[in-house]
Formats: C-alpha cells, sequence, structure tokens
C-alpha cells in the first residue's frame, strides 16, 4: 500500500465514518487528506474506541491497548501525512520490556539488551541462545515480506495470491501450520515456548489455532521493541485525532449510530438522537457485526447469522483497573504471570468456555514509567484476564474473580494489594457488548486463526451495499492498533479504486 488514495476519485465526495477507533480515525484522515468531506459519528463519550481512557480520582487508566508494537507503522501512517509522531507525543523505549512471573516461582525479565535475551534462553536449554538467533532472523524475515507483500497489501480475492510475484514467496507455505509446532521446532523448554507464543494472545489467539507465519510477532517485541507513549496509549488517539482535526476532520460524540439507508451518493445516516447524516459514501468501523446485524435491513447483509454463529471470536476479557497506595516494586511496567502449563486456560477460553481457574494474565503498572497517570505516593495498575467470549457476566462472578486475581498476585508475584486500594472498577464481557457493540463481548473482534486470515477475513468493501465499506479489526489486516491504522489506509484505497 503507498496508502495514497487517489485524490481525484475522493476529492469532494461526503463521508460519514462510523465509529472513533483507530480504523475509523486513520480512514477519516487519509480520506479528509485526499479532499473528501469527512464527519465521524461515535456512540461513545470520548474517541479511541477500544482504547478509551477512564479518569478518576487523579488516577488515568488506558482502558484497553497499552503496549506500542511497531513503532515503524506508526512513523508511515504520520509520514504519510508529512508528519512525524513525534510532534504529536513522546515515546519512551521501555526497559525491560517486560517482566515474567511463572507460578511455580520462576520469574525472568526480557530485555532490550539481545544478549541478556541470549543468555537467558541458553540458561534454560543448551543452545537455545543460538535458536533464538535462528527464530528471530526467521521472524524479521516473515516481518518484512508479511508486512510489505501481505499487510500493507489488500489481497481481497484468491486470485491475488496466485500472481508471480507472491507465489514467489512460497516461504508462506510453510508457515501455514500451527504456530505451536513451529516453536517447538526451535525450543524444547515449555517456559522458552510460551515466551515465543505469549504475544498470540493479543492476537485474539492460541499457539494450537493461530498459524506459524505469526512467528513475526517476535520480531515486533524482541527486535523493534516494547514503546511507551508519554500519556499512555490515550495520547496517541489524542495526538491522531489532532491531526484528523489539522486535515479537516468533523468529530461528533455521543452520536450512536442507529440505521444506515441507500447507497452510493445517497446514504442517510441516522443517529440515537434523531439526527440525520447525509452522504455519499459510509464506512464503518464499529463492530462489523453489529453494523451488518443491527444497521442495516436483512437484504443488504452479506453474512447470515450462521455465518456470525460459525467464527471463532478472539477473547473477551476480565479487566480489574486499581488505584493503589505506595509502590509495587516487584512488577514491571508490564508484566505477565503465567501458570507453568497453560493450556488448560486456552482451553476454557476457546474449547470448553468458563471462568479459568488457574488464569494466565497480564499486569500494566504505566505509572512505573509515567508520574501523571497517578496521583504522588500511588500507583495506577490494571490486571487483564482473557476469557472466553460470551461468558456469563455478573457482579457476583465478578466479585468472586476479582478475589481470586488479588490472591493470585500476591501468591506468585509477592504483591500485596489488597489493603491498598483508593479506586477500584472492573470491565468484562458485558461492558464490552454494550459500550462498544461487541458481538459476544469479544475484546477483540475475529480471532487470527487460519480460516480467518488475510482474505478470510471479512472485506473492507460490501458487496451488498454500493459506497458501503468497513474498516477495523474484524476486517484486514486484523487485531492491534498498528493493523487498525493500516486498515484505514486500505479502506481508503478500495475506496477511491471502487467507488
Ligand atoms: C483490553 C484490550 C487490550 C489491548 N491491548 C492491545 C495492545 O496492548 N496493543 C495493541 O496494539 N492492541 C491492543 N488491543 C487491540 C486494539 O485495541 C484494537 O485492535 C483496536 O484498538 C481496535 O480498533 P478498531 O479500529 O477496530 O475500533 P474499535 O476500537 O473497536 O472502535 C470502534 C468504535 O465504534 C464505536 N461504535 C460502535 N457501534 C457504534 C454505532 N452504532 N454508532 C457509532 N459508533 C459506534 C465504538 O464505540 C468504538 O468507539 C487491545 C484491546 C483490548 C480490548
Amino acid at each position: 500500500m503507498d496508502a495514497a488514495p487517489d485524490t481525484e476519485a475522493v476529492a469532494d465526495e461526503s463521508v460519514v465514518v462510523i465509529g472513533g477507533g483507530f480504523g475509523g480515525l486513520s480512514t477519516a484522515c487519509y480520506l479528509a487528506d485526499a479532499g473528501a468531506d469527512v464527519t465521524l459519528l461515535e456512540k461513545n463519550e470520548q474517541l479511541g474506541g477500544r482504547a478509551s481512557r477512564l479518569e478518576a480520582d487523579g488516577f488515568r487508566f488506558d482502558m484497553g491497548p497499552s503496549w506500542y508494537l511497531m513503532p515503524d507503522v506508526f512513523e508511515r501512517f504520520f509520514g504519510h501525512f508529512d508528519r512525524s509522531p513525534e510532534e504529536y507525543y513522546t515515546l519512551t523505549h521501555l526497559d525491560p520490556h517486560y517482566r515474567v512471573f511463572w507460578k511455580d516461582g520462576d520469574r525472568v525479565d526480557v530485555l532490550p539488551d539481545m544478549e541478556h535475551n541470549r543468555e537467558l534462553f541458553e540458561a534454560y536449554e543448551p543452545g537455545a541462545g543460538e535458536a533464538l538467533d535462528a527464530y528471530l532472523e526467521e521472524a524479521e524475515r516473515t516481518y518484512e515480506i508479511g508486512m510489505e507483500h501481505f499487510v500493507y497489501e489488500d489481497r481481497p480475492r484468491l486470485r491475488d495470491y496466485v500472481d508471480r510475484d507472491v507465489m514467489r514467496y512460497s516461504w508462506g507455505l510453510s508457515l501455514l501450520g500451527k504456530m505451536q509446532g513451529h516453536v517447538e521446532g526451535y525450543f524444547d523448554h515449555p517456559k522458552l515456548q510460551q515466551l515465543m507464543q505469549y504475544t498470540l494472545v493479543f492476537l485474539g489467539g492460541s499457539p494450537t489455532n493461530t498459524p506459524a507465519l505469526y512467528n513475526l510477532m517476535s520480531h515486533v517485541d524482541f527486535n523493534m521493541g516494547v514503546y511507551y507513549p508519554d500519556g499512555g496509549l490515550g495520547a496517541v488517539v489524542d495526538g491522531i485525532v489532532e491531526l484528523a482535526e489539522e486535515l479537516g476532520v468533523e468529530f461528533v460524540t455521543d452520536a450512536e449510530v442507529t440505521g444506515i439507508e441507500g447507497r452510493y451518493g445517497a446514504f442517510a445516516v441516522d443517529t440515537v438522537g434523531g439526527d440525520r447524516y447525509l452522504a455519499d459514501v459510509v464506512v464503518s468501523n464499529a463492530d462489523y457485526a453489529h453494523t451488518e446485524r443491527e444497521l442495516l435491513p436483512e437484504r443488504k447483509r452479506q453474512y447470515t447469522e450462521e455465518y456470525w454463529e460459525s467464527r471463532t471470536f478472539a477473547p473477551s476479557a476480565f479487566l480489574l483497573y486499581l488505584g493503589v497506595e505506595g509502590d509495587v516494586p516487584e512488577l514491571a511496567h508490564h508484566t505477565l504471570v503465567l501458570p507453568t502449563r497453560w493450556d488448560e486456560h486456552f482451553a476454557q477460553i476457546f474449547d470448553d468456555p468458563a471462568w479459568p481457574d488457574d488464569p494466565a494474565y497480564y499486569l500494566c503498572v504505566p505509572s512505573e514509567t509515567d508520574e501523571t497517570v497517578a496521583p504522588e505516593g500511588h500507583s495506577n495498575l490494571f490486571a487483564l484476564v482473557p476469557i472466553a467470549p460470551g461468558l456469563e457476566d455478573t457482579p457476583e462472578l465478578r466479585e468472586e474473580y476479582r478475589d481470586l486475581v488479588l490472591d493470585d498476585i500476591a501468591e506468585n508475584t509477592g504483591t500485596e494489594l489488597r489493603d491498598r486500594i483508593v479506586f477500584e472498577e472492573t470491565f468484562c464481557v458485558a461492558d464490552f457488548a454494550d459500550r462498544y457493540n461487541s458481538y459476544d463481548g469479544s475484546a477483540l473482534g475475529l480471532a487470527h486463526t487460519l480460516r480467518q486470515t488475510s482474505l478470510f477475513r471479512p472485506p473492507h468493501r460490501s458487496t451488498a451495499v454500493k459506497g458501503l465499506y468497513f474498516t477495523g479489526a474484524t476486517t484486514t489486516p486484523g487485531i492491534g492498533v498498528p493493523m487498525c491504522l493500516i486498515s484505514g489506509g486500505l479502506t481508503a484505497e478500495r475506496i477511491a479504486d471502487t467507488i
């Protein structure tokens, strides 16, 4: 993708973008830059979608994403508009990248220092230091080929894959096997396998349902590094909103869309408040299934109920936002707490949905890096436990699970929080469904299983309504903030090519 929609094609088109997540914000920027007249309607009181912020009692929490990965994608995004990320926010390279506590008492830090990481791997298994280099070399190749030829290039049809240039990269075929088998080819030690696989949870998958081509994620975290935008991921939202405003995008918040009527050149988009917006083109960044099932009449949908029911949705999450008195020195900015065998947790997400008995979870303490996110003398902390989408979610279950998580944190990281909590809030399945209209309360959208990767994801362009397009995590390239930024560029290109 050169991410440069043909200016002539979209200039003077009026566009309504539904939803202010990263995909919607990105599409709005590309289209406004190309001369379109863009209005973005967001259901909630703030922009950013799943990257919303919760502010209370002097604490400021990123409610969703907290890992700033793939800095190259952000540079390319801002670069398209002759800007750079530094003009909008400041990045800190985290050191350590992250800490892992295993529940057998073992603990490691993964650092930007690769010599340290090699020695760490070697300590678990002779030869694993070299294997790490070989693994990361392959991951880097996958990243480079994958990004240029499959992620930045939209390939919506099977025949697009059969062109000679793409077939040259038959490297891909060996990576269509499962991640688990791929990692086992390099490392025997289960803990090393886990270190190479934990990023799959970012993609909403498990080692046994995600293709090995996502080994590229190890290049992302080991080689490219883990960053923190000062002020949190919300600062990135603010930066992109500022850019969008400079480009002329109009924003309307508290504007939940209730229906889309018409077609190219004559759309009417209705909102809860009774306002009606007219547009030539509509782009939905709202949850794909919600848009199809609830905003369009049946004859204008591309997918049936059975289609959505048969998909593998990414996990939902149990989130516990905590404002805590004092420090939490045992924890790094990013900390993972993992059972030594995590198959059971994955089974309770994908096979036999249940609240995980022995959870693998993530703790984020941005106040380790940024003193603006908590009042003086306090820590800002959230716990994120991936759980099955659609799981029963009641206040009693949350209360019970909150206790289990606090006990688990105390037992496995030595961090006793209970008597120091001054602010507390949970967010779970029902909130994802309510706040973001997310199908089954999934936190992330469609998982990246092989059958839901690339051209097998729902397309950017509706085949049922001319002039209606989609962007964001459920379409291509997929889940994650960088992917959604790219998705916005691909959607804008698709519009320019097809209207
Ligand atoms: C807990 C959590 C942790 C995560 N961690 C990371 C991470 O560390 N790093 C990373 O890169 N990614 C992470 N992700 C994934 C990343 O946040 C998402 O993939 C990405 O933000 C999704 O963007 P999107 O463009 O799909 O839009 P969304 O964020 O889904 O936004 C869609 C918007 O549409 C709005 N909307 C819905 N229905 C309507 C309607 N009818 N009318 C108007 N508006 C509507 C919603 O309110 C929402 O604002 C995380 C996600 C979650 C939930």
